[in-house]
């Protein structure tokens, strides 16, 4: 396991799932947290409660607070940008609006986050993205603006690596498959049909997740970056 003791971290939405996973992660590793949330004032006070970290209200959806949070906090060793949501439906139904929010969210977001925290990121910090296995698999109807919106990352951070290269800033995604959040239940309706895409047939843990983010973030993954990494049980491969 590696220490981060002392670093400073930043996940943005970490207040339930996976990013409530990465929180707990870093902060038993010694980081300072800071998550932020939106919907989830009572989870995330709880988390920062647990966890000695602290929470902070900022819609990723909304580039100029988004990017001010990320300025107000100085220097980040780590930044993880975890917030996303999904957007499931029939695509001559779903209301343009709300598709244009979810890639202000699921791909924007990572962008500027990115380049912000890199204005005073230290040689040799990390950003990780959290994408999506559906970014190298879509085996589903209704999933187009979300596996989009996540496959953009995989060319993002190829982008990114090189910008930031010379300062020995990594550049990552992390894709998870099915995994056991409030988005994806384990015991949902449509488990049995995710489990048939996958080798190994359950929903990985956010701790799961959260461990491969750790690695990422640790001393031991310094020549890693412009990467995609799929942990999904095999749903990709
Ligand atoms: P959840 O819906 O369980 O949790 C989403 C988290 O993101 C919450 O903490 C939520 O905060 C935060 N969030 C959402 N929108 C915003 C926003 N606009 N601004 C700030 N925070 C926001 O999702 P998961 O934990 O399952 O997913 C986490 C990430 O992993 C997402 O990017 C998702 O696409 C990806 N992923 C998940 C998979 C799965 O099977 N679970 C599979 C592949 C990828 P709040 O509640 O406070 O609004």
């Amino acid at each position: 396991m590696s220490s981060f003791n002392g670093k400073s971290v930043l996940v943005l939405g970490g207040s339930r799932g996976i990013g409530a996973a990465i929180v707990r992660r870093f902060a038993t590793d010694g980081a300072k947290v800071v998550f932020t949330y939106l919907s989830s004032p009572d989870d995330a006070q709880a988390l920062a409660a647990e966890t000695g970290s602290r929470a902070m209200r900022a819609d990723s959806g909304d580039r100029d607070s988004l990017t001010a949070l990320i300025a107000s906090l100085g220097p980040l060793d780590v930044l993880v940008v975890n917030s996303g949501i999904l957007g499931a439906g029939d695509p001559l139904d779903m209301p343009p609006d709300a598709i244009d929010r979810l890639f202000r969210i699921n791909t924007l977001a990572p962008y500027h986050a990115a380049v912000s925290a890199a204005r005073t990121m230290p040689d040799g910090g990390r950003i990780i993205f959290i994408g999506s296995a559906n970014a190298d698999r879509m085996p589903m109807t209704g999933l187009a603006a979300y596996s989009a919106s996540k496959a953009a990352l995989k060319g993002m951070v190829k982008g990114l690596a090189r910008d930031f290269g010379a300062r020995g800033i990594t550049v990552n995604v992390v894709q998870p498959g099915p995994t056991d959040t409030d988005m994806n239940p384990a015991d949902g309706p449509l488990k049995d049909v995710m489990h048939d895409f996958m080798a190994i047939k359950r929903h990985a843990t956010g701790a799961e997740i959260a461990g491969l983010v750790a690695y990422l973030a640790g001393p031991e993954a310094g020549i890693i970056t412009g990467a995609a990494y799929n942990i999904d049980g095999g749903f990709a491969a």
